[in-house]
Parts: structure tokens; C-alpha cells; sequence
């Protein structure tokens, strides 16, 4: 491969390279290049480019605030589950989700809680069965007008 600039001879090398992307100063170490003998051109590989612009997007992506709510399939991701289990869950009352029209939704900080065992889900207490009312005794009145 020769050089655009001069037409002298490139050769494969790494450099480190230093850009401005997006806002955010990055430094490349030992990034592979093909750069000119004569004049010090240098071109990235499209290879190394690739990476730099992934590393980039996951370093950016990092830095997103994270939904407070979360849909189902976030849900899942977040708990790692599939979505059938976090349905079959949310629906037995096992996770702290509320329906929004015909949507489910989770808060994160719930989910995050109920992870951490400090929070059972509300809905838990609805699940519970009824006690048999046959089988429930009725307090006994021990004080002075019961035998009136
Ligand atoms: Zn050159």
C-alpha cells in the first residue's frame, strides 16, 4: 500500500492516537495503524476504527442514566429471566409490577429491593389464601358484661 500524500511505501505499526469524539477527549494505546515510511502519514484500520467507535458507544452507553421504569423486556434483562417468567411472576403476585392499561411496568428501585430482601412485593399479600373463616376463632370475651 503506498501513501496518498507522497506515494512512499506504508507499513503496519501501532501508535497511540488521541481524538476528540463526541465530546469526549479518548486515547488509543498500541492502536494498530499503517503508517507512511516517508512523511508519517497514518491511516486506522477499519478494524481498529470499529473497536475504537464500540469502545466509544459502551463507554457513552455507560454513562446514560438508567430508566427508572422498566418495561417487561427490561425487567427481565435487569433480573436476568426470560419475559414468560417475569409475566408468569408479575401475574402470581411475586414481583412488585403495577399494569398501566395493558402494560406492565416495574420500578427499578422495587425490583432492586426485592433483590436486596427488603422489600416483599405489595401484591404478595393479595396472593395469600383466604383463611378458612370457619377456622378462625373468635376472641373470647373474658370482661364482665359478656353475661349481660
Ligand atoms: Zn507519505
Amino acid at each position: 500500500m503506498l501513501c496518498r500524500i507522497c506515494k512512499e511505501a506504508m507499513e503496519p505499526t501501532v501508535v497511540d492516537f488521541e481524538t476528540n469524539w463526541r465530546g469526549y477527549r479518548a486515547t488509543f494505546k498500541d492502536l494498530p495503524v499503517i503508517k507512511c515510511v516517508s512523511c508519517g502519514h497514518t491511516l486506522i484500520t477499519p478494524d481498529a476504527a470499529d473497536l475504537m467507535s464500540d469502545l466509544v458507544d459502551a463507554k457513552l452507553a455507560a454513562n446514560q442514566p438508567v430508566p427508572e421504569v422498566l418495561t417487561v423486556e427490561e425487567a427481565a434483562e435487569f433480573l436476568k429471566l426470560s419475559t414468560q417468567t417475569v409475566y408468569n411472576l408479575q401475574r402470581a403476585g411475586q414481583l412488585p409490577g403495577a399494569k398501566v392499561g395493558s402494560q406492565i411496568r416495574f420500578l427499578r428501585s422495587a425490583l432492586t429491593d426485592l433483590l436486596a430482601g427488603e422489600a416483599p412485593p405489595q401484591a404478595a399479600s393479595l396472593q395469600q389464601p383466604n383463611p378458612d373463616p370457619k377456622k378462625i376463632a373468635r376472641p373470647r370475651r373474658n370482661t364482665p358484661r359478656d353475661g349481660l
